[in-house]
């Protein structure tokens, strides 16, 4: 599955790469400077592989933060390719092969692109994300009708981090890093069961994941409408839904 975009002069193609157990691996390709990254490999093979078979070679790889299905992969992209490594500087420690630390306002060249970082806490202390003009890689920040859990921010960390997400252009393409969005949607379900927004996504989920279709990416449009997590008015809601959302089964 592809997504092409414009950015300017260029054009952007986003493939999506299904690895682990619901993990998305995105790649991200300009044919003009002949360049692609990759979005947290959380399997090497799989990374190499969905660029092999595209006519691709891996020259970039782009952490979210430390956490191991997203970064697993990292020695085994850079040995065969020789690929350098961005990612969070307040994470260098935690996962291998990082060349390029990266911090809150600092600028990422993704070929002739350029990719803006926000450090975008909650899951992790030092997630980042990474922003393109159109295009938003949130790692575990942002959900489709969900959000990371709280492993080691606060509530109101993670509250900011979405707030400042939905700040982003509407039309903005959302590229999470899992495949959650069922559950997500059964449990905004459950809490608001006559939100129509709610309702209406979760159909459209059920029946792409019936057809064993991704649910991913999303917009920042349809995650202000539907996602509850991302409505939070503040952060003792967004607490009290994350909470909840811990528990349900
Ligand atoms: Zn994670």
């Amino acid at each position: 599955m592809g997504v092409d975009a414009e950015y300017g002069r260029l054009v952007i193609e986003v493939a999506l790469l299904p690895a682990l157990s619901d993990n998305y691996i995105w790649l991200l390709h300009d044919a003009e400077a002949g360049h692609t990254a990759v979005v947290d490999p959380g399997d090497g093979a799989v990374a190499l592989k969905g660029a092999a078979e595209r006519g691709w070679t891996i020259d970039q790889v782009m952490v979210t933060h430390w956490h191991p299905d997203h970064t697993a992969g990292i020695p085994a992209v850079v040995a065969a390719t020789r690929a350098k490594v961005w990612g969070p500087e307040a994470e260098r420690d935690k996962f291998p092969g990082l060349d390029h630390g990266l911090a809150d306002g600092d600028g990422v060249e993704v070929g002739g692109a350029q990719a803006r970082v926000w450090h975008v806490p909650g899951h992790t202390l030092g997630h980042i994300a990474f922003i393109l003009d159109g295009h938003a890689f949130v790692g575990d920040t942002l959900f489709a009708g969900g959000c990371g859990r709280l492993f080691e921010g606060t509530p109101a960390q993670m509250h900011a981090s979405l707030q400042r997400l939905a700040t982003l252009p509407d039309e903005t393409i959302v590229y999470p890093a899992h495949e959650y969005s069922l559950s997500n949607y059964r449990f905004l379900a459950a809490q608001a069961p006559d939100d129509a927004a709610v309702q209406r996504r979760l159909g459209e989920i059920e029946a792409l994941r019936s057809d064993g279709k991704p649910t991913l990416p999303t917009t920042i449009a349809e995650e202000k409408a539907s996602n509850l997590f991302m409505r939070a008015p503040d952060a003792a809601e967004f607490a009290r839904l994350r909470a909840a959302k811990d528990s349900f089964r």
